[in-house]
C-alpha cells in the first residue's frame, strides 16, 4: 500500500525534528500510528494533507473555544499585519488587553503579557518568590505548569519528598524547592506547610486538573488551599492556562468562588497565537520590573498581531455571555451521554468533566488525582482513539489529556460522535 501524504511528511519530519513534532503531545507514540499533518481548520473541523476531514476535539489544546478560523479573529489578525508585525515598543492594544482582563477577572489588578503558558507560570512563580522573599513552592502531582525547570516535578508517590526532576537535563538544584502534594488532598499540602511554615512562597494549582485527563477539584479543595495560603502568608497561584476564559469569563475564580492572588493564562487568551499572561494583586505585580526588582522581559511580548487575535476573541466572549451558557449546557449534556454510553456498554470507565472539559478514563476507579488517573488502561484508550480517528473524530492522542468542546460543535455533530462511541 502506498504511503499517505501524512506518512511521507512525517518521515521527513523525523529526520529533522526530534520525534517529528514540535511538541511531544502531538506525537502518536502512546496510541500508535502516524500523526496527521493538518493543513487547515475551520469551525469544528480540521483537514489533513491527504484531504481527510476530522471533527476536532483538541482545539489546538484549548485556544479554539470559538472554533477554528473564526472570521472576526482572522480579520483582526490580517488587519493588524497590515501595520507591521512587531515594534518592540508599547502599543494601545496591549493596554486594551490588560484593561479587558483586569476589568473582568476578580483579583487581577495588573497583568503582564508573555509568549506562552510556560513563560507565564515561570514568571508568576518568580513574582511570588520576589514578593514573599521565600523559595519553596508547592505543586500537585499530575498538574502540568509548562516545561520550566522548577516545575518539571512529578515527585513519585511520597508527599514529603523534595523534588525529583521529571526530565533529564533539569539539575537537582532547580527542583529542590519544589514540593509535591496530592491533588484533592488538602492534608498533603497542610503537612508541607507544617514542615516549612515560613519557607513556602506559593501554592500553584490547576483549578481543574486538565493535564492528567480531567480531574475536577472536589468541594472544599480550592477553598482550603486559599485558607492555607492566607494562614501561612503564601501566594495562591491558579494556573488558568486551560481554565481561564473557558469555564466562564471570570475563569476558575468566578466559577468556584475562590480568590487567587496570582493567575496565569495562555491558550485561549491568544486565540491560537503564541500568548501567555500572568496577573494578580497590585502589591505583587508591582514587584515586577521595571517598577520592582523581579526581572522579567520579552522581546515579542504583547506582539501586535498576537494581541489582535487574543483581544478579538476575548471581546467576543465578554460581549456574548450566552456563548458560555450554551457551551457549558451542551457539554454537560454531552458528557452525561458519554457516561451513560460507557455504562450501557459495560465499559470500565470513569467519565470526568467540568464545563466544556471532559475525559473518559478507562478504569473503574474513580479518578480524583494522579495516582488514580494512572490506573487507566491506556491500551484500551489507544483502541478507542483509533476507532474514533477512523471515523473522522480527532480526540487527544493520549489518555491523559482533555477533550475540548467549543462553541462551533453543534448538537447534531455531538450526537454523531455519541453514535460512533456507541459502536466502539
Ligand atoms: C499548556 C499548559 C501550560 C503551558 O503552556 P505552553 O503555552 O504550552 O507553554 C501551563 N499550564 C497549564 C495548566 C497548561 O495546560
Amino acid at each position: 500500500m502506498s504511503k499517505t501524504k501524512s506518512e511521507q511528511i512525517f518521515e521527513r519530519a523525523c529526520r529533522v525534528i526530534p520525534g517529528g513534532v514540535n511538541s511531544p503531545v502531538r506525537a502518536f507514540g502512546s496510541i500508535g500510528g502516524t500523526p496527521r499533518m493538518i493543513c487547515r481548520a475551520d469551525g469544528a473541523y480540521m483537514t489533513d494533507e491527504d484531504g481527510n476531514e476530522y471533527l476536532d476535539f483538541v482545539g489546538s489544546w484549548g485556544p479554539m473555544i470559538l472554533g477554528h478560523n473564526h472570521p472576526e479573529v482572522r480579520e483582526a489578525v490580517v488587519k493588524a499585519c497590515e501595520n507591521g508585525l512587531s515594534y518592540g515598543a508599547a502599543t494601545l492594544r496591549e493596554v486594551e488587553m490588560a484593561e479587558l482582563i483586569c476589568g473582568a477577572v476578580p483579583n487581577v489588578d495588573m497583568v503582564r503579557m508573555v509568549n506562552s503558558g510556560t513563560e507565564a507560570v515561570m514568571s508568576a512563580i518568580r513574582a511570588a518568590r520576589g514578593y514573599t522573599g521565600r523559595d519553596k513552592i508547592i505543586k500537585f502531582m499530575g498538574c502540568y505548569h509548562g516545561h520550566s525547570d522548577a516545575l518539571l516535578v512529578q515527585a513519585g508517590s511520597g508527599v514529603m519528598t523534595a523534588g525529583i526532576p521529571d526530565s533529564a537535563g533539569v539539575p537537582q538544584g532547580c527542583t529542590k524547592d519544589t514540593l509535591s502534594a496530592v491533588y484533592n488532598d488538602v492534608s498533603s499540602a497542610e503537612r508541607l506547610f507544617e514542615a516549612f511554615p515560613e519557607e513556602i512562597a506559593a501554592v500553584i494549582v490547576e483549578p481543574v486538573g486538565a493535564n492528567m485527563g480531567v480531574v475536577p477539584p472536589q468541594p472544599g479543595f480550592l477553598e482550603s488551599l486559599r485558607s492555607l495560603c492566607t494562614k501561612y502568608g503564601a501566594v495562591l497561584i491558579f494556573d488558568e492556562v486551560i481554565t481561564g476564559f473557558r469555564l466562564g469569563f471570570t475563569g476558575a475564580q468566578g466559577y468556584f468562588h475562590v480568590d487567587a492572588d496570582l493567575v496565569t493564562y495562555g491558550k485561549i487568551i491568544g486565540a491560537g497565537m503564541p500568548v501567555g499572561a500572568y496577573g494578580g494583586k497590585r502589591e505583587i505585580m508591582e514587584r515586577v520590573a521595571p517598577v520592582g526588582p523581579v526581572y522579567q522581559a520579552g522581546t515579542l511580548s504583547g506582539n501586535p498581531v498576537a494581541m489582535a487575535a487574543g483581544l478579538t476573541q476575548l471581546t467576543i466572549l465578554r460581549d456574548h455571555p450566552e456563548i458560555y451558557e450554551e457551551l457549558n449546557k451542551k457539554s454537560e449534556w454531552f458528557y452525561a451521554e458519554v457516561r451513560r454510553i460507557m455504562e450501557e456498554k459495560g465499559e470500565e470507565a470513569c467519565v470526568n468533566s467540568c464545563a466544556s472539559l471532559g475525559c473518559a478514563f478507562f478504569t473503574k476507579t474513580p479518578v480524583v488525582n494522579y495516582e488514580t488517573a494512572k490506573t487507566s488502561d491506556t491500551s484500551r484508550y489507544a483502541a478507542y482513539f483509533r476507532h474514533m480517528l477512523s471515523h473522522g473524530i480527532y480526540i487527544a492522542p493520549s489518555q491523559f489529556e482533555a477533550m475540548f468542546l467549543s462553541a462551533a460543535h453543534t448538537q447534531e455533530e455531538l450526537e454523531r460522535v455519541l453514535e460512533i462511541m456507541r459502536a466502539f
